[in-house]
């Protein structure tokens, strides 16, 4: 049987990785699995519920409370949180002001790494997040790590929630949340976001996303055996 594939992209708070993996996945074929978005909507269900992110018993009960379930519309990853959808609660800032903090608790982190390596067990997938080539697929053949400018990163966002009709969050606060995201992910304890040794790393500051498509297929395409 042939073995499936699976293709991490890591990086930065806001740097295209969605945006890079979706295309990816799309022109492959492939299933997309945005990490992100798990992380957020267990961080929406501990908003919702009160749940006390320092209470190790807390935590692990609410968990068991959690089944969250993709569903892939034109490639647009959509999550839902008990049934319900959340795709769009989940991106506003009252869940972007917390998730770094749940996203640390190594319960959490534990739970979340096991349902994404079931995920990519036997389908070939793209998942981007922040610790997916170093610790959910350690051995994917090929590993992306995206950076940019953090300005542009923050300009970027800042447009993107503009545009689905949030005018309540200034250019400002979202530059410090992203700032505040980079901060905590890459000094935690559980998995901290850093390039595996055999990342590519792809900085698309000055790159358009056809550019950025490009530069993955051509990776991709030097794994396929020539026919
Ligand atoms: O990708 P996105 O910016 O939506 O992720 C939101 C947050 O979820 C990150 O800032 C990080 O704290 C957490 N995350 C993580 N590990 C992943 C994906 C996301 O810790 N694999």
């Amino acid at each position: 049987m042939k073995k499936n594939l699976v293709i991490a992209i890591d990086g930065y708070s806001s740097c295209g990785k969605s945006t890079l993996a979706k295309a990816l996945a799309k022109k492959l074929g492939f299933i997309y699995v945005d990490s992100g978005a798990m992380y957020r909507a267990v961080t929406l269900y501990f908003l919702w519920n009160h749940i006390d992110v320092n209470s190790d018993e807390a935590v692990t009960d609410a968990l068991q409370h959690i089944e969250l379930n993709f569903h892939s519309r034109d490639y647009e990853s959509h999550i839902t949180l008990n049934g319900e959808e959340v795709s769009d609660e989940i991106r506003l800032m009252p869940v972007s002001e917390n998730v770094s903090e749940v996203s640390a608790h190594k319960i959490v982190r534990h739970e979340m790494v096991k349902q994404q390596q079931r995920m990519g067990k036997s389908k070939n997938i793209v998942m981007d997040g922040r610790d997916i080539g170093t610790t959910v697929f350690p051995d994917a053949p090929l590993k992306l790590f995206m950076t940019a400018d953090p300005k542009i990163r923050a300009e970027r966002r800042f447009k993107e929630l503009e545009s689905k009709g949030n005018n309540q969050t200034t250019l400002e606060e979202v530059f410090e949340n992203l700032a505040h995201r980079d901060y905590a992910d890459t000094t935690r304890k559980e998995s901290p976001l850093v390039r595996a040794d055999d990342a590519i790393i792809l900085d698309n500051t000055n790159l358009t996303q056809e550019e950025q498509l490009e530069f993955a297929l051509e990776r991709v395409t030097a794994l396929l055996p020539q026919s």
